[in-house]
């Protein structure tokens, strides 16, 4: 189509988005780990929800499983970002194995709140949503029976517990937040007596990801949001940006974009969920740049200077 006249495309870039501070850390504890032991070093399940950083850690060692028991007694293994319940630890320190968690410690203050309200002798309610590794972690801290899982208004309304129960909730760390507040709320209409957490546990890159993506999605006709399909965060993006107006996808590559979707649009969106990395988004603006003659444009709604240590293990 060269020669052919480019229509113009106003292109906002949300920030922050992309990698957060838990998973620039869970990579690196995976490295770091190959250059302390050698390869390879075993990843029980995807370190972040995203092929591409995936395929990068196997390409330099790593060999993802979804079990400690595919893993051989004598090789190091990382557990994911999300969380793993409290069996997997246990079960390696059993084995005697050379274990480092990539847990973020966003999600293990979770943990330790959960264990700290069963030691009080309340039940959780724990809002998340059913069969992400994050919920199957942190329902892992607690004795089985203690802990229900609600994802939506409706489930609270189908609940049995009574007044008098002494109740307390968390949630998974992913979550929408406005769709959480709505489920806080119906919990709190019923249960008037239930203990809320200390604090959010959304995280501050989900909340922020989703502030920042509600500052362009009401300007833009179509947003794309950079992240795996079983990424929780990168999922509520899209929805934000489709409650904003916009028609938002879903993508984990550039060339997952139809051009068709850009017919009658003058403004698009871009923004990356927590396990995107940024090299995405650069080749998402590329080949915007191939399509139309584009004008960038970043808006940020907030400054992230979170930084999480490493594990002991890897840097003594
Ligand atoms: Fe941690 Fe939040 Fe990133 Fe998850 S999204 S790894 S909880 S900072």
């Amino acid at each position: 189509r060269s020669g052919e006249k480019k229509s113009p495309l106003k292109v906002l870039i949300a920030a922050p988005r992309g990698f957060c501070a838990g998973v620039d850390r869970a990579i690196e504890i995976v490295e770091r780990s190959i250059e302390r032991y050698g390869a390879p070093v075993y990843v029980r399940h995807e370190i972040v929800h995203n092929r591409y950083v995936v395929e990068g850690l196997r390409e330099k060692g790593a060999i993802f499983v979804e079990e400690l028991d595919e893993v051989p007694d004598d090789a190091p293994v990382v557990f994911s970002a999300h969380g793993v319940p409290k069996s997997v630890p246990a079960e390696a320190e059993r084995r005697e194995m050379i274990y480092l968690d990539a847990t973020c410690p966003l999600v293990s203050k979770v943990h330790r709140q959960a264990e700290r309200q069963i030691e009080k002798g309340q039940h959780i309610i724990f809002i998340g949503h059913q069969g992400h590794p994050e919920v199957i972690g942190t329902m892992g801290q607690v004795p089985e029976g203690r802990m229900t899982l609600v994802e939506t208004v409706d489930d609270v309304a189908k609940l049995s517990f009574t007044e008098e129960d002494d109740l307390a909730f968390l949630t998974q760390t992913t979550l929408s937040v406005d769709d959480t507040a709505d489920v806080i709320r119906a919990l709190k209409t019923r249960y008037p007596q239930i203990i809320a957490p200390k604090a959010e546990d959304i995280c501050y890159a989900t909340s922020n990801r989703q502030a920042s993506v509600k500052a362009i999605a009401g300007e833009c006709q179509l947003v794309l949001v950079i992240g795996a399909p079983n990424s929780s965060n990168s999922l509520r993006l899209v929805e934000v940006a489709e409650r904003m107006g916009a028609t938002s996808y879903l993508i984990q590559r550039a060339d997952e974009i139809d051009p068709a979707w850009l017919e009658n649009v003058d403004t698009v969106g871009v923004t990356a969920g927590a396990s995107a990395p940024e090299v995405l988004v650069r080749e998402v603006l590329a080949k915007l740049g191939e399509m139309c003659d584009v004008t960038e444009e970043t808006v940020r709604t907030t400054e992230e200077k979170m930084i999480f240590k490493l594990p002991r293990q890897l840097t003594e």
